[in-house]
Protein backbone atom coordinates (compact mmCIF):
# COMPACT_ATOMS: atom_id res chain seq x y z
CA UNK A 1 0.00 0.00 0.00
CA UNK A 2 1.20 3.47 -0.41
CA UNK A 3 1.53 5.22 2.40
CA UNK A 4 2.21 8.81 1.12
CA UNK A 5 -0.78 11.35 2.22
CA UNK A 6 -1.37 9.89 5.58
CA UNK A 7 -0.61 12.05 8.62
CA UNK A 8 2.06 11.82 11.39
CA UNK A 9 -0.20 10.37 13.96
CA UNK A 10 -1.42 7.53 11.45
CA UNK A 11 1.95 6.61 10.34
CA UNK A 12 2.87 6.45 14.12
CA UNK A 13 0.12 4.44 14.91
CA UNK A 14 0.94 2.01 11.83
CA UNK A 15 4.15 1.79 12.89
CA UNK A 16 3.96 1.17 16.64
CA UNK A 17 0.84 -1.32 16.09
CA UNK A 18 3.20 -3.31 13.90
CA UNK A 19 5.30 -3.71 16.30
CA UNK A 20 2.75 -5.39 18.45
CA UNK A 21 1.15 -7.65 15.56
CA UNK A 22 4.50 -8.93 14.52
CA UNK A 23 4.73 -10.73 18.07
CA UNK A 24 1.78 -12.62 16.47
CA UNK A 25 2.69 -14.25 13.16
CA UNK A 26 0.37 -16.44 10.72
CA UNK A 27 0.55 -19.55 12.45
CA UNK A 28 -0.61 -17.83 15.80
CA UNK A 29 -4.06 -16.84 13.57
CA UNK A 30 -3.88 -20.54 11.88
CA UNK A 31 -4.25 -22.23 15.01
CA UNK A 32 -6.73 -19.82 16.59
CA UNK A 33 -8.85 -19.95 13.83
CA UNK A 34 -8.47 -24.37 13.44
CA UNK A 35 -8.64 -24.85 16.82
CA UNK A 36 -11.71 -21.83 17.97
CA UNK A 37 -9.69 -20.39 20.29
CA UNK A 38 -9.79 -17.06 21.23
CA UNK A 39 -6.72 -14.68 20.72
CA UNK A 40 -6.16 -13.47 24.49
CA UNK A 41 -2.48 -12.87 24.01
CA UNK A 42 -3.24 -10.65 21.64
CA UNK A 43 -6.06 -8.77 23.04
CA UNK A 44 -3.61 -8.53 26.16
CA UNK A 45 -0.71 -7.32 24.06
CA UNK A 46 -2.94 -4.18 22.50
CA UNK A 47 -4.38 -3.31 25.83
CA UNK A 48 -1.34 -3.81 27.54
CA UNK A 49 0.39 -0.59 25.87
CA UNK A 50 -3.06 1.43 26.01
CA UNK A 51 -4.35 0.76 22.05
CA UNK A 52 -7.86 0.24 23.36
CA UNK A 53 -8.43 4.10 24.33
CA UNK A 54 -6.92 5.06 21.05
CA UNK A 55 -9.99 6.96 19.93
CA UNK A 56 -11.33 7.96 23.50
CA UNK A 57 -10.70 11.68 24.93
CA UNK A 58 -7.90 12.22 27.02
CA UNK A 59 -10.49 13.29 29.57
CA UNK A 60 -11.79 10.17 29.92
CA UNK A 61 -9.27 8.26 31.91
CA UNK A 62 -6.84 6.28 29.86
CA UNK A 63 -7.89 7.47 26.80
CA UNK A 64 -4.82 8.39 23.90
CA UNK A 65 -7.28 11.45 22.23
CA UNK A 66 -6.84 10.23 19.25
CA UNK A 67 -9.67 10.23 16.53
CA UNK A 68 -11.01 7.62 13.57
CA UNK A 69 -8.59 8.80 11.55
CA UNK A 70 -5.97 6.88 13.77
CA UNK A 71 -8.51 4.04 14.98
CA UNK A 72 -9.14 2.99 11.37
CA UNK A 73 -5.56 3.46 11.01
CA UNK A 74 -5.30 0.94 13.52
CA UNK A 75 -7.66 -1.76 12.26
CA UNK A 76 -6.37 -1.80 9.30
CA UNK A 77 -2.41 -2.46 10.59
CA UNK A 78 -4.19 -5.32 12.83
CA UNK A 79 -5.85 -7.56 9.91
CA UNK A 80 -3.00 -6.19 7.19
CA UNK A 81 -0.48 -8.06 9.52
CA UNK A 82 -2.14 -11.09 9.20
CA UNK A 83 -4.48 -11.28 11.89
CA UNK A 84 -7.63 -10.49 9.41
CA UNK A 85 -10.93 -10.08 10.55
CA UNK A 86 -10.38 -12.06 13.33
CA UNK A 87 -7.75 -10.34 15.34
CA UNK A 88 -9.81 -6.71 14.32
CA UNK A 89 -13.32 -8.48 15.72
CA UNK A 90 -11.62 -9.79 18.73
CA UNK A 91 -11.02 -6.09 19.91
CA UNK A 92 -13.64 -4.11 17.53
CA UNK A 93 -15.99 -3.38 20.19
CA UNK A 94 -13.84 -2.57 22.72
CA UNK A 95 -12.82 0.40 20.29
CA UNK A 96 -16.05 0.93 19.36
CA UNK A 97 -19.07 -0.02 21.66
CA UNK A 98 -16.95 2.21 24.07
CA UNK A 99 -18.06 5.28 22.07
CA UNK A 100 -21.55 5.80 22.83
CA UNK A 101 -20.75 4.92 26.52
CA UNK A 102 -17.75 7.75 26.50
CA UNK A 103 -20.37 10.24 25.06
CA UNK A 104 -23.52 9.84 27.06
CA UNK A 105 -22.26 8.37 30.10
CA UNK A 106 -22.17 9.18 33.91
CA UNK A 107 -19.11 10.00 35.65
CA UNK A 108 -19.92 7.14 37.80
CA UNK A 109 -20.53 4.82 34.60
CA UNK A 110 -16.94 6.09 33.09
CA UNK A 111 -15.25 5.94 35.93
CA UNK A 112 -16.36 2.19 37.20
CA UNK A 113 -16.01 0.79 33.20
CA UNK A 114 -13.58 2.86 30.97
CA UNK A 115 -10.34 1.79 33.10
CA UNK A 116 -10.92 -1.67 33.16
CA UNK A 117 -11.87 -1.75 29.69
CA UNK A 118 -8.32 -0.16 28.25
CA UNK A 119 -6.70 -2.50 30.61
CA UNK A 120 -7.99 -4.98 29.04
CA UNK A 121 -9.08 -6.32 32.28
CA UNK A 122 -12.46 -6.26 31.02
CA UNK A 123 -13.81 -7.06 27.29
CA UNK A 124 -17.16 -5.52 26.05
CA UNK A 125 -19.35 -7.40 23.20
CA UNK A 126 -22.20 -5.06 21.47
CA UNK A 127 -25.92 -6.82 21.58
CA UNK A 128 -28.06 -5.11 18.70
CA UNK A 129 -29.16 -7.97 16.05
CA UNK A 130 -31.98 -10.49 16.54
CA UNK A 131 -33.05 -13.47 14.88
CA UNK A 132 -36.34 -11.82 14.19
CA UNK A 133 -35.44 -8.05 13.61
CA UNK A 134 -32.96 -8.45 11.38
CA UNK A 135 -31.65 -4.91 9.77
CA UNK A 136 -34.68 -3.71 10.67
CA UNK A 137 -33.56 -2.77 13.94
CA UNK A 138 -36.61 -0.36 15.08
CA UNK A 139 -38.30 -3.31 15.25
CA UNK A 140 -36.32 -5.20 18.28
CA UNK A 141 -38.08 -6.37 20.87
CA UNK A 142 -35.88 -7.44 23.67
CA UNK A 143 -37.08 -5.68 26.18
CA UNK A 144 -35.54 -4.13 29.67
CA UNK A 145 -38.55 -3.82 31.82
CA UNK A 146 -38.20 -1.04 34.62
CA UNK A 147 -39.29 -2.96 38.55
CA UNK A 148 -40.68 -0.91 40.97
CA UNK A 149 -38.02 -1.95 43.81
CA UNK A 150 -35.53 -0.31 41.10
CA UNK A 151 -33.39 -1.91 38.40
CA UNK A 152 -34.51 -3.60 34.95
CA UNK A 153 -35.43 -6.84 34.28
CA UNK A 154 -33.81 -7.64 30.44
CA UNK A 155 -35.65 -10.69 28.53
CA UNK A 156 -35.44 -11.93 24.69
CA UNK A 157 -32.78 -12.84 22.47
CA UNK A 158 -29.53 -11.70 20.44
CA UNK A 159 -27.92 -13.54 18.16
CA UNK A 160 -24.31 -13.20 16.68
CA UNK A 161 -23.09 -11.43 19.31
CA UNK A 162 -19.33 -11.04 19.01
CA UNK A 163 -16.86 -11.90 22.10
CA UNK A 164 -19.72 -12.76 24.47
CA UNK A 165 -18.16 -15.50 25.71
CA UNK A 166 -15.10 -13.99 26.75
CA UNK A 167 -16.79 -10.75 27.63
CA UNK A 168 -17.78 -9.24 30.99
CA UNK A 169 -19.77 -5.99 29.59
CA UNK A 170 -22.34 -6.00 26.60
CA UNK A 171 -23.65 -2.53 25.47
CA UNK A 172 -26.61 -4.07 24.77
CA UNK A 173 -30.02 -1.96 23.05
CA UNK A 174 -32.98 -3.19 24.21
CA UNK A 175 -36.89 -1.89 24.05
CA UNK A 176 -38.05 0.14 27.11
CA UNK A 177 -41.53 1.13 25.38
CA UNK A 178 -43.54 -1.23 23.10
CA UNK A 179 -43.14 -0.30 19.33
CA UNK A 180 -47.09 0.18 19.11
CA UNK A 181 -47.08 3.38 21.75
CA UNK A 182 -43.57 5.45 20.56
CA UNK A 183 -44.18 8.88 19.00
CA UNK A 184 -41.61 8.48 16.94
CA UNK A 185 -40.58 5.82 14.95
CA UNK A 186 -36.87 6.36 15.91
CA UNK A 187 -37.76 6.07 19.94
CA UNK A 188 -38.57 3.24 22.34
CA UNK A 189 -35.54 1.89 22.41
CA UNK A 190 -32.91 1.95 25.42
CA UNK A 191 -29.10 1.87 25.53
CA UNK A 192 -27.42 0.06 29.02
CA UNK A 193 -24.02 -1.33 29.65
CA UNK A 194 -24.55 -4.48 31.56
CA UNK A 195 -22.78 -6.73 33.34
CA UNK A 196 -22.75 -10.33 31.31
CA UNK A 197 -23.25 -12.47 34.99
CA UNK A 198 -23.11 -15.82 34.05
CA UNK A 199 -23.90 -17.07 37.55
CA UNK A 200 -26.89 -14.82 38.18
CA UNK A 201 -30.70 -16.37 36.73
CA UNK A 202 -31.57 -15.77 33.23
CA UNK A 203 -28.52 -15.46 31.28
CA UNK A 204 -27.65 -18.04 28.74
CA UNK A 205 -25.25 -18.10 25.59
CA UNK A 206 -25.26 -20.20 23.01
CA UNK A 207 -22.01 -20.31 20.93
CA UNK A 208 -22.67 -20.19 17.22
CA UNK A 209 -20.45 -22.36 14.88
CA UNK A 210 -19.38 -20.32 11.84
CA UNK A 211 -17.40 -19.98 8.49
CA UNK A 212 -14.08 -18.07 9.45
CA UNK A 213 -12.41 -16.55 12.10
CA UNK A 214 -13.58 -19.19 14.45
CA UNK A 215 -10.99 -17.72 17.14
CA UNK A 216 -13.87 -15.42 17.90
CA UNK A 217 -16.83 -16.62 19.37
CA UNK A 218 -19.85 -15.35 17.89
CA UNK A 219 -23.16 -16.02 19.86
CA UNK A 220 -26.83 -16.47 20.64
CA UNK A 221 -27.49 -14.83 24.03
CA UNK A 222 -30.92 -15.51 25.57
CA UNK A 223 -32.20 -13.29 28.79
CA UNK A 224 -35.28 -14.99 30.69
CA UNK A 225 -35.67 -11.82 33.72
CA UNK A 226 -32.00 -11.02 34.12
CA UNK A 227 -31.93 -8.17 36.39
CA UNK A 228 -29.72 -5.45 35.43
CA UNK A 229 -29.38 -2.39 37.96
CA UNK A 230 -30.83 0.96 37.43
CA UNK A 231 -27.85 2.55 36.98
CA UNK A 232 -26.85 0.41 33.43
CA UNK A 233 -28.62 2.96 31.57
CA UNK A 234 -27.22 5.04 29.34
CA UNK A 235 -28.22 8.43 28.60
CA UNK A 236 -31.47 9.33 28.25
CA UNK A 237 -34.55 6.50 28.39
CA UNK A 238 -36.52 5.63 24.85
CA UNK A 239 -33.90 7.50 22.75
CA UNK A 240 -30.89 4.59 22.53
CA UNK A 241 -31.13 4.50 18.77
CA UNK A 242 -30.12 7.65 18.06
CA UNK A 243 -27.51 7.22 20.52
CA UNK A 244 -25.73 4.68 19.10
CA UNK A 245 -26.43 6.00 15.74
CA UNK A 246 -24.15 8.72 16.97
CA UNK A 247 -21.58 6.04 16.84
CA UNK A 248 -22.60 3.90 13.47
CA UNK A 249 -20.32 6.09 10.95
CA UNK A 250 -17.12 5.42 13.09
CA UNK A 251 -17.84 1.74 13.18
CA UNK A 252 -18.46 1.99 9.35
CA UNK A 253 -14.68 3.51 9.16
CA UNK A 254 -13.34 1.22 11.39
CA UNK A 255 -14.70 -1.53 9.28
CA UNK A 256 -13.84 -0.01 6.37
CA UNK A 257 -9.93 -0.24 7.77
CA UNK A 258 -10.37 -3.76 8.32
CA UNK A 259 -11.39 -4.84 4.91
CA UNK A 260 -8.80 -2.84 3.37
CA UNK A 261 -6.27 -4.17 5.75
CA UNK A 262 -7.45 -7.93 4.73
CA UNK A 263 -7.64 -7.13 0.88
CA UNK A 264 -3.43 -6.03 1.19
CA UNK A 265 -2.53 -8.80 2.99
CA UNK A 266 -3.97 -10.90 0.76
CA UNK A 267 -3.08 -8.97 -2.36
CA UNK A 268 0.69 -8.86 -1.05
CA UNK A 269 0.73 -12.70 -0.45
CA UNK A 270 -0.65 -13.12 -3.65
CA UNK A 271 1.73 -11.07 -5.50
CA UNK A 272 5.22 -12.58 -3.68
CA UNK A 273 3.06 -16.20 -5.19
CA UNK A 274 2.75 -15.04 -8.16
CA UNK A 275 6.50 -14.13 -8.66
CA UNK A 276 7.92 -17.43 -7.43
CA UNK A 277 6.03 -19.82 -8.53
CA UNK A 278 7.29 -21.41 -11.49
CA UNK A 279 4.95 -23.36 -14.05
CA UNK A 280 5.82 -23.58 -17.75
CA UNK A 281 9.44 -22.78 -16.91
CA UNK A 282 8.52 -18.77 -15.96
CA UNK A 283 6.81 -17.63 -13.05
CA UNK A 284 3.20 -17.38 -12.87
CA UNK A 285 2.66 -13.92 -12.66
CA UNK A 286 4.25 -13.28 -16.03
CA UNK A 287 0.52 -14.49 -17.53
CA UNK A 288 -1.34 -11.19 -17.64
CA UNK A 289 -4.04 -13.70 -16.98
CA UNK A 290 -2.62 -14.21 -13.51
CA UNK A 291 -1.11 -10.37 -13.46
CA UNK A 292 -3.86 -7.97 -14.66
CA UNK A 293 -6.34 -9.25 -11.71
CA UNK A 294 -4.11 -8.51 -9.44
CA UNK A 295 -2.86 -4.98 -10.25
CA UNK A 296 -6.89 -4.44 -10.84
CA UNK A 297 -7.60 -5.73 -7.19
CA UNK A 298 -4.77 -3.04 -6.24
CA UNK A 299 -6.98 -0.08 -7.54
CA UNK A 300 -10.00 -1.35 -6.28
CA UNK A 301 -7.70 -1.19 -3.03
CA UNK A 302 -6.23 2.34 -3.41
CA UNK A 303 -10.05 3.55 -4.28
CA UNK A 304 -11.31 2.14 -1.54
CA UNK A 305 -8.17 3.27 0.59
CA UNK A 306 -9.44 6.84 -0.45
CA UNK A 307 -12.89 6.97 0.17
CA UNK A 308 -12.38 5.40 3.95
CA UNK A 309 -9.64 7.62 5.09
CA UNK A 310 -11.44 10.91 3.85
CA UNK A 311 -15.01 9.58 5.50
CA UNK A 312 -12.48 9.14 8.33
CA UNK A 313 -11.52 12.82 8.43
CA UNK A 314 -15.05 13.93 7.49
CA UNK A 315 -16.15 12.45 10.79
CA UNK A 316 -13.32 13.86 13.18
CA UNK A 317 -13.31 16.86 11.61
CA UNK A 318 -17.41 17.28 12.19
CA UNK A 319 -17.43 17.30 15.39
CA UNK A 320 -15.56 20.77 15.55
CA UNK A 321 -16.69 21.98 11.93
CA UNK A 322 -20.35 22.62 11.87
CA UNK A 323 -20.40 22.60 8.41
CA UNK A 324 -19.76 19.40 7.60
CA UNK A 325 -23.29 17.64 8.49
CA UNK A 326 -23.82 14.46 9.50
CA UNK A 327 -25.84 13.30 6.24
CA UNK A 328 -22.79 14.14 4.60
CA UNK A 329 -20.29 12.19 7.22
CA UNK A 330 -22.82 9.05 6.61
CA UNK A 331 -23.12 9.09 2.74
CA UNK A 332 -19.25 9.15 2.71
CA UNK A 333 -18.94 6.40 5.71
CA UNK A 334 -21.31 3.64 3.93
CA UNK A 335 -19.62 4.53 0.75
CA UNK A 336 -16.36 3.66 1.68
CA UNK A 337 -17.49 0.69 3.72
CA UNK A 338 -18.74 -0.72 1.00
CA UNK A 339 -15.95 0.03 -1.54
CA UNK A 340 -13.47 -1.57 1.32
CA UNK A 341 -15.71 -4.76 1.32
CA UNK A 342 -15.65 -5.23 -2.52
CA UNK A 343 -12.18 -4.51 -2.86
CA UNK A 344 -11.60 -6.74 -0.25
CA UNK A 345 -13.84 -9.38 -1.39
CA UNK A 346 -12.23 -9.05 -5.33
CA UNK A 347 -8.58 -9.15 -3.16
CA UNK A 348 -9.04 -12.68 -1.39
CA UNK A 349 -11.04 -14.20 -3.80
CA UNK A 350 -8.16 -13.05 -6.32
CA UNK A 351 -5.41 -14.72 -4.30
CA UNK A 352 -6.79 -17.47 -3.42
CA UNK A 353 -7.20 -18.01 -7.45
CA UNK A 354 -3.19 -17.33 -8.01
CA UNK A 355 -2.49 -19.63 -5.49
CA UNK A 356 -4.06 -22.51 -7.25
CA UNK A 357 -4.40 -25.66 -5.39
CA UNK A 358 -2.31 -23.95 -2.57
CA UNK A 359 -4.61 -21.43 -1.95
CA UNK A 360 -6.85 -24.09 -0.70
CA UNK A 361 -4.38 -25.07 1.89
CA UNK A 362 -4.61 -23.32 5.28
CA UNK A 363 -0.71 -22.88 5.62
CA UNK A 364 -1.04 -20.37 2.69
CA UNK A 365 -3.59 -18.17 4.77
CA UNK A 366 -5.27 -16.94 1.63
CA UNK A 367 -8.23 -19.47 2.05
CA UNK A 368 -8.90 -18.00 6.18
CA UNK A 369 -9.03 -14.52 4.36
CA UNK A 370 -11.25 -15.19 1.94
CA UNK A 371 -13.14 -16.93 4.41
CA UNK A 372 -13.15 -14.00 6.29
CA UNK A 373 -14.00 -11.49 4.08
CA UNK A 374 -17.27 -12.23 3.50
CA UNK A 375 -18.06 -10.05 7.33
CA UNK A 376 -17.56 -6.82 6.14
CA UNK A 377 -19.55 -7.54 3.45
CA UNK A 378 -22.66 -8.55 5.82
CA UNK A 379 -22.01 -6.19 8.66
CA UNK A 380 -22.76 -4.25 10.61
CA UNK A 381 -24.72 -3.48 7.57
CA UNK A 382 -25.12 -5.52 4.73
CA UNK A 383 -24.19 -4.12 1.05
CA UNK A 384 -28.12 -4.05 -0.01
CA UNK A 385 -29.15 -1.75 3.00
CA UNK A 386 -25.94 0.82 1.69
CA UNK A 387 -27.40 0.71 -1.85
CA UNK A 388 -30.67 1.18 -0.43
CA UNK A 389 -29.50 4.28 1.56
CA UNK A 390 -27.29 6.06 -1.10
CA UNK A 391 -30.18 5.70 -3.38
CA UNK A 392 -32.68 7.38 -1.21
CA UNK A 393 -30.19 9.09 0.28
CA UNK A 394 -27.77 11.07 -2.65
CA UNK A 395 -30.07 9.59 -5.70
CA UNK A 396 -33.54 11.00 -4.24
CA UNK A 397 -34.82 7.61 -5.67
CA UNK A 398 -38.17 6.44 -3.29
CA UNK A 399 -37.39 4.12 -0.65
CA UNK A 400 -38.32 0.58 -1.90
CA UNK A 401 -39.35 -0.89 1.88
C1 LIG B 1 -19.32 -12.58 11.93
C2 LIG B 1 -20.43 -11.68 12.38
C3 LIG B 1 -20.26 -10.94 13.53
C4 LIG B 1 -21.31 -10.14 13.99
N1 LIG B 1 -21.17 -9.47 15.18
C5 LIG B 1 -22.23 -8.80 15.70
C6 LIG B 1 -22.15 -8.21 16.99
O1 LIG B 1 -21.13 -8.28 17.69
N2 LIG B 1 -23.24 -7.58 17.49
C7 LIG B 1 -24.40 -7.47 16.78
O2 LIG B 1 -25.34 -6.87 17.29
N3 LIG B 1 -24.50 -8.02 15.54
C8 LIG B 1 -23.46 -8.67 14.99
N4 LIG B 1 -23.56 -9.27 13.75
C9 LIG B 1 -24.83 -9.21 13.04
C10 LIG B 1 -24.78 -8.38 11.77
O3 LIG B 1 -24.71 -7.02 12.06
C11 LIG B 1 -26.04 -8.78 10.99
O4 LIG B 1 -25.88 -10.10 10.55
C12 LIG B 1 -26.27 -7.87 9.81
O5 LIG B 1 -26.65 -6.61 10.28
C13 LIG B 1 -27.34 -8.44 8.89
O6 LIG B 1 -28.52 -8.70 9.60
P1 LIG B 1 -29.27 -10.10 9.44
O7 LIG B 1 -28.23 -11.16 9.55
O8 LIG B 1 -30.38 -10.19 10.40
O9 LIG B 1 -29.81 -10.08 7.95
P2 LIG B 1 -31.32 -9.89 7.46
O10 LIG B 1 -31.88 -8.60 7.96
O11 LIG B 1 -32.06 -11.15 7.74
O12 LIG B 1 -31.09 -9.76 5.90
C14 LIG B 1 -30.85 -10.90 5.07
C15 LIG B 1 -30.55 -10.43 3.64
O13 LIG B 1 -31.66 -9.71 3.12
C16 LIG B 1 -31.24 -8.43 2.68
N5 LIG B 1 -32.30 -7.44 2.91
C17 LIG B 1 -33.08 -7.30 4.02
N6 LIG B 1 -33.92 -6.27 3.86
C18 LIG B 1 -33.67 -5.74 2.64
C19 LIG B 1 -34.19 -4.65 1.90
N7 LIG B 1 -35.17 -3.86 2.36
N8 LIG B 1 -33.66 -4.38 0.69
C20 LIG B 1 -32.66 -5.15 0.18
N9 LIG B 1 -32.14 -6.21 0.82
C21 LIG B 1 -32.62 -6.49 2.04
C22 LIG B 1 -29.99 -8.11 3.48
O14 LIG B 1 -29.16 -7.17 2.80
C23 LIG B 1 -29.35 -9.49 3.57
O15 LIG B 1 -28.62 -9.76 2.38
C24 LIG B 1 -22.52 -10.05 13.24
C25 LIG B 1 -22.66 -10.79 12.06
C26 LIG B 1 -21.64 -11.61 11.64
C27 LIG B 1 -21.83 -12.43 10.38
Amino acid sequence: MSMSGFTENQLTVREAVSTVCAQFPNTYWQECDQNEQDPKEFHSALAKDGWLGIALPESILGGSGLGISEATMMMQTIAESGAGMQGAQSIHANVYATQPLAKFGTKHQLESTIPNIISGKWRVCFGVTEPNAGLDTLRLSTTAKKLPEGGWEVTGQKIWITCAQVASKMILLARTTPVEKVRQPGRGLSLFCIDLDRSQPGLELKRIKKMGGRGVDANEVFFENYRIPADSLVGEEDNGFKIILHGMNAERCLLAGEALGLGYAALAKAAEYARTRVVFQRPIGMNQAIAHPLADAYMKLEGAKLATYHAARLYDESRNDPSIRQDTVGVAANSAKYMAAEAAFTACERAVLTHGGMGYAVEYDVERWFRECLVPRIAPVSREMILNYISEKVLELPRSY
